[in-house]
């Protein structure tokens, strides 16, 4: 028996960013291609002029890279099927139109589009769906051809069986039935010689040898066409396999941008993982069983099965997809790796110079502690900067209230901070231990909690009160900075405590 090559396809209209909807489809895709040792081919299907969004080829190319869905054939990478650009196929499309004219499968329309409006209302102020009559199928052929002669514009329209049955066979949902009686005569090929969505859809699936077709719900009422263009050309249609579409948290409607990001890039700009995305992805109507929620790439390839994919819609959960993340963060990259998925980051706020990008430099070194201190309080790498911006520059500008906790004398934290800096003068910052011990040294030494010496220190040393550990933020700072922050907070205490004295000269 002989078996052909799974041979499937991914194919974005350039309109815009890529949508989590999108890279959904583009997964499955490429793990089903994958599993079966087929290929996974990128078309981009441009033939909507009117729709076209500059740049989002582009776009949409960085983000399946980013995903890491590597196409076997497709723009870039050329194959032997191509172009994999539809706007460089029209050639193409227009035989197969006329060619389908030729043999009676469909035919010349020259209606206006004032007709098909009126059309359009009158059928509507009926009852009936909006459509069109097929008024040009009906044309005596002389006419038809004298109307060309004189250049007359027309589209070219499929002439869909009046009577009988479609019938589809969905790979999830099995056999769908149209009635053809409400099946429309859409158009194939426009006046302009740009082919519609369909003619252009089905002509490249046929040439490009697709086997299986794995595509978003709502193409499913685009199918019964696609069966009959399959049915006059005589070719074999693909698999179909329509995949669940995808709702907004609370399920009320589509995923859109009202909700969040929807954009893949847009996603990569918060800071999200391309491991955590595929994963979360996979599970957009797929399941392997109730418990297992984390999967390696190598697992989904494992463990995914197209036909277990459920055909009812999925909820597109934020915070599942942010959980994901975090875990992915705290748990599955190394500190190498998590420091340069970060640096870029570090980089875009100002934090870190270019060169950090070497993994071999002192400034990636750096990161690197500092990166091991916030791990695991990273949701998204866009937090990074934020999360710690005084270890790259001096901190900012803080409330010098700040410095004093609750129940706690402005004077004795001035004291305090003095003999901090003369404890840590001494000590050896390379070693967390002795930090600690020293500083709970002087704390009982000044008859202070731990809290009452540490907090001022840290707001010191951190401009903030809330930080990774003091021993390992003053570690990493290292003795320098951090005595320079002591001083400089020292001051800003006595300057605070003068302020206060001259405001309120009875004092308190
Ligand atoms: N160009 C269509 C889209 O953007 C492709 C649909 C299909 O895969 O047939 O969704």
């Amino acid at each position: 028996m002989t078996q052909t090559a799974v041979r499937v396809r991914f194919a974005p209209s350039p309109t815009g960013e890529l949508h989590v909807g999108g890279a959904r489809t583009a997964l499955f895709n490429w793990l089903f291609a994958r599993q079966h040792g087929g290929a996974f081919i990128l078309r981009i299907e441009d033939t909507d002029q009117a729709r076209l969004v500059g740049q989002s080829i582009a776009g949409i190319l960085e983000s399946l890279r980013w995903l890491g869905l590597e196409w076997d054939e497709g723009p870039d990478v050329g194959g032997p099927y191509g172009p994999y650009i539809q706007s460089q196929r029209l050639e193409l499309y227009q035989q197969h139109a006329r060619w389908l004219v030729d043999h009676g499968y469909a035919y010349y329309c020259f209606c206006t589009p004032e007709r098909l409006e009126q059309v359009r209302k009158e059928r509507l102020a009926r009852g009936e769906p909006p459509g069109y009559d097929r008024h040009c199928r009906w044309l005596p052929p002389e006419e038809v051809a004298e109307r060309l002669e004189r250049g007359e514009q027309a589209v070219i329209r499929f002439k869909m069986p009046l009577e009988g049955e479609t019938v589809i066979v969905d790979l999830l949902r099995g056999e769908i039935a149209y009635d053809n009686r409400v099946l429309q005569d859409l158009v194939l090929l426009k006046s302009d010689g740009f082919p519609t969505y369909h003619l252009a859809n089905v002509v490249d699936d046929h040439f490009m040898q697709i086997t299986h077709i794995l595509r978003a719900e709502e193409w499913i009422p685009s199918a019964p066409l696609h069966a009959q263009l399959y049915r006059a050309f005589g070719w074999e249609m693909p698999v179909l396999c329509h995949l669940p579409v995808i709702l907004s948290p609370d399920g009320k409607g589509k995923l859109s941008k009202r909700h969040g990001a929807t954009s893949v890039l847009e996603f990569k700009r918060q800071g999200y993982l391309p491991e955590a995305m595929v994963n979360y992805l996979a599970l957009l109507g797929w399941a392997y069983d109730d418990k297992q929620e984390i999967f390696s790439r190598e697992e989904l390839l494992e463990k995914f099965r197209l036909e277990d994919v459920n055909p009812h819609p999925a909820r597109f959960n934020f915070e599942k997809l942010a959980w994901m993340n975090q875990y992915y963060i705290n748990h599955v990259l190394t500190l190498d790796e998590l420091t340069a998925r970060c640096i870029p980051f570090l980089q875009e706020a100002g934090l870190l110079p270019p060169e950090a990008s070497d993994p071999a430099s002192p400034a990636f070194a750096y990161a690197r502690e500092v990166l091991a201190l916030v791990k695991d309080r990273l949701k998204t790498l866009a937090e990074a900067p934020d999360l710690t911006r005084f270890f790259f520059t001096d901190v900012e500008d803080y409330d010098p209230s700040l410095l004093v906790p609750k129940k706690t004398e402005p004077a004795q934290v001035l004291q305090a901070l003095e003999r901090a800096m003369a404890t840590l003068e001494g000590a050896d910052f390379t070693s967390e231990t002795d930090l600690e011990a020293r500083l709970r040294g002087l704390a009982e030494e000044l008859g202070l909690k731990a809290g009452q010496l540490f907090m001022p220190i840290r707001v010191a040393v951190t401009g903030r009160t809330v930080s990774p550990g003091l021993f390992e933020t003053l570690r990493v700072l290292g003795r320098e900075r951090s005595l320079e922050r002591l001083a400089a907070a020292r001051e800003k205490l006595a300057a605070y405590l003068g302020t206060l004295a001259w405001s309120t000269p009875s004092g308190q």
